[in-house]
């Protein structure tokens, strides 16, 4: 049984004492562990179901990125973003990172990795990081001590009042202008400043505690001034609520939305403002920031090998139809619902492994724009289209491999069985960081 800190409730997840990650390959890289593992697979006798490889030094590397910019700010990383327990654990193993979870079975998630670590956890490095709860999870949470948790309406004080002990405690969601993301996300979360201020009152009326504010600026957001816009806006419900509230705030979640490629900039920015508008508290060390990292943790570290399952060449022209055994319904929804753009990389061209060739090289066929392919992924539906069209590296038949690089934001996150498939994966550790 598990006794989180601090509770006086405990709770048993079935079959554990397992503290090493199911799969853990050690000395290789990913070329090499993709050589090693598709040399000896044959699709005649093999089922070659899609696979993952993580590099857990690309992890430790976007956590020395992170470090080396916003240090004062506490990565919690949100577990919806890739669900995998393995890699909660990896996570939990590296230290010093907290969890945003958005439901009862990812609280479970992050419980049962530290269990299966045997170790203790702390609660204070969860948040329950969804502005809607169902009453049953609310319950859940507090009963395991899991005692912060966003709101962003009257009703749901009200809920938080009705059905908890008097412990939980309460993060005011804002809006930002989140125009420029992918995904936006204050379309459905979020209350402005005024309505923030009547929630506010309506804390202080219930007596529920106010630790401070969060906000996200939305997946995959690409305008800075959203920052700056959302961390003035913060300030004036944190005054607001220091004004009013007898407990000072001490916690600004400044959510997610950050990614490796768009970092550097708005991590500047964020750090700027921060420093403009909460330096005080910095300086006296009276309050705690905290981030709500997806896919700036969990994207570049996740490879995806799936095999080619048909190929069909159009007789009268030089059009190929490849189709996977993975796509729109499996890892690759992130197309649909991340809008994301994926390269397909031809691992193996007729058996032999090319993802370490130069793609340049006479055999390869990358500067031939006659060949064009379309991708196709495994299922009966005609929406299940990877990519309409595009050229690859080197020609394939069926029984090669096409890897995905940056595969790990969600992508099995919210996999499916449509048409049977599996959203079942196999995934292999590796640590390129030793
Ligand atoms: N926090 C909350 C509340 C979210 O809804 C999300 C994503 O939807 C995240 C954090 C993670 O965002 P990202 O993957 O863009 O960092």
């Amino acid at each position: 049984p598990l006794t989180p800190i601090g509770s006086t409730e405990s709770i048993l997840f079935e079959e554990s004492q397992n503290n090493k990650l199911k799969n853990y390959v050690e000395n290789s890289t990913v070329k090499n562990f993709l050589y090693n593992k598709l040399i000896q697979l044959n699709p005649e006798y093999d089922e070659c179901s899609p696979f993952y490889i993580c590099d857990i030094g690309e992890i430790k590397r976007q956590l020395k990125l992170w470090k080396s910019e916003l240090n004062f700010i506490q990565p919690y990383y949100a577990v919806k973003c890739n669900p995998n327990p393995d890699f909660v654990k990896m996570l939990i193993q590296i230290g010093n990172i907290g969890f945003d979870c958005a439901s009862q079975n990812e609280i479970k998630t992050v419980f049962k990795a530290h269990q299966d670590l045997g170790l203790n956890i702390n609660t204070e490095n969860l948040i329950y990081a969804n502005p809607i709860k169902p009453i049953y999870q609310l319950k859940f949470a507090n009963s395991l001590n899991v005692n912060l948790t966003t709101i962003d309406s009257i009703e749901e004080i009200e809920k938080i009042y009705k059905f908890t002990d008097g412990n939980m405690n309460v993060l005011i969601r804002i809006t930002t202008d989140d125009s420029s993301a992918t995904c936006p996300l204050s379309i459905k979360f979020g209350s402005d400043v005024k309505y923030s201020k009547k929630i506010v009152d309506k804390c202080i009326e219930l007596g529920i505690n106010i630790r401070g504010i969060a906000f996200h600026c939305g997946s995959g957001f690409k305008d800075s001034k959203t920052i700056i816009k959302a961390v003035k806006d913060s300030r004036d419900v944190w005054n607001y609520i220091n004004k009013n509230q007898f407990n000072k705030c001490d916690i600004l979640d400044v959510g997610g939305g950050f990614s490796k490629e768009n970092f550097i900039y708005p991590a500047k920015i964020l750090n700027n403002e921060i420093q403009k508008f909460y330096g005080n508290e910095l300086l006296n060390n009276n309050i705690k920031i905290i981030s709500e990292l997806g896919r700036f943790l969990s994207a570049s570290c996740f490879t995806l090998a799936v095999n080619v399952i048909g190929v069909r060449k159009e007789i009268d022209s030089n059009k190929t139809r490849v189709y996977l055994n993975d796509g729109l319904y499996g890892n690759l929804n992130c197309i649909l619902f991340d809008h994301q753009e994926v390269e397909p990389k031809v691992l193996t061209s007729y058996g032999k492994y090319v993802y370490n060739d130069n793609i340049n090289n006479s055999n390869s066929n990358n500067n031939n724009e006659m060949n064009q392919y379309s991708i196709w992924g495994p299922t009966c539906d005609g929406l299940d289209c990877i990519k309409a069209k595009t050229t690859l590296s080197h020609d394939v038949k069926t029984g090669d491999w096409i890897g995905f690089e940056n595969a790990g934001a969600y992508t099995n996150a919210a996999a499916t069985n449509f048409n049977g498939f599996t959203n079942e994966f196999e995934c292999t550790f590796i640590d390129t960081d030793i």
